[in-house]
């Protein structure tokens, strides 16, 4: 079996596969190997999978599949896996990391003191304690993301059509989550009903001074809606991972937009959660090769 490491993964992986068959990262080979291991760059689009002519197995390293034309892909019997739960505790580590950041006002704090400006009387920060967080999808990341906002005296609504019960999270309707929420964090896979989600239509409805923390997808929001809202104070400031494209261009107005926490689309990238997601990918061959014996 030959097994193509498109993208980047923890540098233990290739010796973990080497006992499946023949492991190589030169992409030019793609049109000979059996197996492709992807995370967000590689783009497995209808003439990607065509000209990979040998391959029978599309792995995604990650969470969403939105890099992969899956129907395209099943239709011509190509099994496609994800890494499902394995990223979850890293993702909301920096969920909650960008949401704190905003109230603790480390962001300006830090940059203060690096340009020799000491902001002691001048940072009034507020606390997470006491807040109400809503979760717009509350599966594996917004799950993660709850455990650790209660621990921090946090209330939690969350809205997912597809849960019915929740242990600690208080599942209300999406009006309700965007009306009572100090803080909403997105978790929701990039779909036709989650694309621009956060629009001038919906932030209306939020409370004034709302806090938005995006770690799910950069399409959700619309930016220049977005924007508007940052620059009239009706959002008091957007923490996000992900942007329109990785990078974004460097026309997107979020760049230079006021109370923005950026960072570059690094959720799933702990070490813990690279290790992690090698060992699933490992499962995932193996229970491959089973089935196909
Ligand atoms: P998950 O499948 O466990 O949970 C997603 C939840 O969203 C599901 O429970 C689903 O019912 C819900 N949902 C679907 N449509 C919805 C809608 N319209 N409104 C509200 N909820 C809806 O996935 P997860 O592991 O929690 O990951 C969530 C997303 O996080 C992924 O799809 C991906 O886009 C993003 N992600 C980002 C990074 C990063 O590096 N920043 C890493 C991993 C995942």
């Amino acid at each position: 079996m030959k097994i193509l490491i498109s993208d980047a993964f923890d540098v233990t992986l290739p010796d973990k596969l080497a006992p499946f068959g023949e492991v190589t990262d030169d992409t030019s080979r793609m049109a000979e190997v059996d197996v492709i291991l992807v995370r967000s760059k590689t783009k497995c689009t209808r003439e990607y999978i065509d000209a990979a002519k040998n391959v029978k197995l599309i792995v995604r390293g990650g969470v969403g599949l939105d890099n992969i034309d899956v129907d395209y892909a099943r239709s011509k019997g190509i099994q496609v896996f994800n890494t499902a739960s394995a990223s979850s505790i890293a993702v909301a580590e920096l969920a909650f990391a960008l949401m704190i950041a905003v109230p603790t006002r480390l962001v300006e704090a830090h940059m203060g003191m690096t340009e020799g400006r000491f902001l002691k009387k001048e940072l009034k920060r507020t606390e997470l304690c006491g807040k109400t967080l809503g979760l717009v999808g509350a599966g594996n990341i917004g799950t993660e993301l709850a455990r650790r906002a209660v621990a921090f005296g946090m209330k939690v609504v969350g809205y997912d059509p597809l849960l019915k019960s929740h242990d600690f999270v208080n599942l209300v309707g999406l009006e309700e989550v965007l009306r009572t929420s100090d803080y909403i964090s997105l978790h929701v896979p990039l779909t036709d009903e989650t694309r621009g989600m956060v629009n001038a239509e919906t932030i209306a409805t939020m409370k004034d001074g709302v806090v938005l923390v995006n770690t799910a997808r950069g399409k959700c929001v619309v930016e220049a809606d977005l924007v508007a809202a940052l620059t009239s104070g009706k959002v008091r400031a957007y923490a996000t991972d992900v942007w329109f494209s990785d990078p974004p261009d460097p026309s997107c107005p979020l760049l230079k937009a006021p109370n923005v926490i950026m960072s570059p689309h690094i959720g799933a990238s702990s070490k813990e959660n690279m290790l992690r997601i090698g060992d699933v990918v490992v499962r995932i061959l193996e229970d491959f090769i089973r089935s196909t014996v």
